[in-house]
């Protein structure tokens, strides 16, 4: 992508009421425009991210053998009113009405899969189902203000599972907790299982992925797990059975820390209580009718994006993992324009993605810019790298003066990661 063409350039005028640092550099940077309080357009930039993420999570959904859909976002009254919930999530919920008829904005989907579930199943040869959306939510949060972790619309992939007992269900609910588990490592990210409340989805406890980051809203006790301790016990203050210093209840050996974190991903096991709610039924072996057991595992995508950005970032702007970054290398000329071409083709022919500094500004602008881009590799042409490349990584001031084929093994290599 020529960066003459993309829409979407670095802002210069500073979005000044902007108080988190995801919001400024995003915004900053050409990757998000803010609409309103906790609500954004994703940009260009911004939206190949947001396609990078959604890559890495299904690919690890697809492996626990989730099939991916899509659900319908403008929901009747009547669904939440099978649940209770209408009322008693009144709160969080958009609610309007249209010529009599009453409706609600998706803030989340158990009462439409469950509906789709009574009418497709019927015996147990049909479960377990395992199936999963990237889709919007909306939500009134009255705090948005910490850029697009919290948004009132926001992007999650929510994947909802149904079985015929209770082991099945547990079984694939810790199978995911792993595929979640893998899911952020692959960004870079280090997330602990956190013991926590359910909110206004169960009274039961439920498990939180939760990040540590000072600017994080969540407040989370957890063991310090010194050197042979791999006990991870970990939970959310809002339900915390522990105060920080205290000895861990669970290893009985390290001490208990306090931490602020993100939430970036909650998993739930309802067990029977939604299907009873909705009379979602399916016959056993011995053709008995039994209740369905049913759970719910929510990733934040939009609220990923920030994450990144508030863990991964210097005084300069983002450092994206490679796993995440819009483009591989951000293409800078310093010299007139026909030789970086040249090379532009080149990457472009070996399919390297790569964003290319075109623009006829200086090359202080265009270094400044890179830097807040993020793109992991920067690569210079210049009259003094004759016919090689210049090279630097973002996360180093190491540079390297390289023969392009060099460059493109190195690309290449971290397309297979
Ligand atoms: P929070 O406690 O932060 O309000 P939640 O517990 O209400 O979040 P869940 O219903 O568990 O959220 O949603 C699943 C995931 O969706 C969360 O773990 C989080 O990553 C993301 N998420 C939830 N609310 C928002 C929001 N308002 N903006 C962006 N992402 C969100
Ligand atoms: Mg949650």
């Amino acid at each position: 992508m020529r960066y003459s063409k993309l829409f979407g350039k670095t802002v210069r005028d500073f979005p000044k009421e902007e108080v988190s640092i995801n919001a400024k550099l995003l915004i900053k940077a050409g990757f998000i425009d803010k609409l309103m309080a906790g609500s954004f357009t994703i940009l260009p930039l911004g939206f190949r991210v947001k396609e990078k993420i959604e890559q890495v999570i299904r690919e690890e959904m697809n492996k626990t053998g989730a099939n991916e859909m899509l659900m319908p976002l403008l929901h009747p009254k009547e669904i939440w009113n099978e649940t209770g919930r209408w009322d008693s999530a009144r709160e969080v919920m958009y609610q309007f009405k249209k010529e009599n008829k009453e409706y609600a904005l998706s803030f989340t989907h158990e009462e439409v899969v469950l509906d789709i579930l009574r009418k497709k199943i019927s015996g147990y040869k049909d479960l377990p189902v395992k199936v999963y959306h990237f889709s919007t939510k909306f939500r009134d949060e009255p705090r948005a203000k910490s850029g697009i972790l919290r948004g009132r619309e926001f992007l999650m992939k929510d994947l909802y599972s149904a079985h015929l007992t209770a082991e099945d269900l547990d079984k694939y609910y810790w199978e995911v907790a792993d595929a979640y588990l893998r899911i952020f490592k692959r960004f870079g990210l280090d997330a602990k299982i956190v013991e926590a409340a359910g909110g206004v989805f169960t009274d039961a406890h439920t498990h939180e992925f939760q990040v540590l980051c000072a600017q994080g809203e969540d407040t989370i006790l957890y063991c310090d797990c010194k050197s042979n301790c791999d006990c991870k016990f970990a939970e959310n203050k809002e339900i915390a059975s522990v105060k920080a210093g205290d000895k861990c209840p669970k290893c009985k050996d390290c001490k208990i820390k306090e931490s602020k974190a993100i939430e970036v991903g909650n998993i739930f096991k309802f067990g029977t209580v939604y299907s009873q709610k909705m009379g979602v039924y399916v016959t056993d072996k011995e053709g008995k009718r039994r209740l369905l057991h049913f759970a719910s595992y929510g990733i934040g995508v939009t609220r990923m994006i920030g994450t990144l950005v508030e863990l991964f970032h210097d005084d300069k702007g983002i450092i994206w993992p490679k796993s995440a970054a819009p483009y591989q290398a951000h293409l800078i000329s310093l010299q007139s324009g026909e030789k970086t071409d040249k090379i532009y083709e080149q990457l472009l022919a070996e399919n390297i993605q790569v964003l290319y500094d075109d623009r006829d500004v200086s090359a202080g602008q265009k270094f400044a810019d890179a830097d807040l881009i993020g793109i992991p590799v920067r690569l210079v042409v210049s009259p003094k790298t004759e016919n090689k490349v210049e090279c630097k990584e973002r996360i180093s001031d190491k540079t390297e003066i390289l023969e392009l084929a060099e460059i493109l093994k190195r690309l290449k290599k971290d397309q297979e990661v």
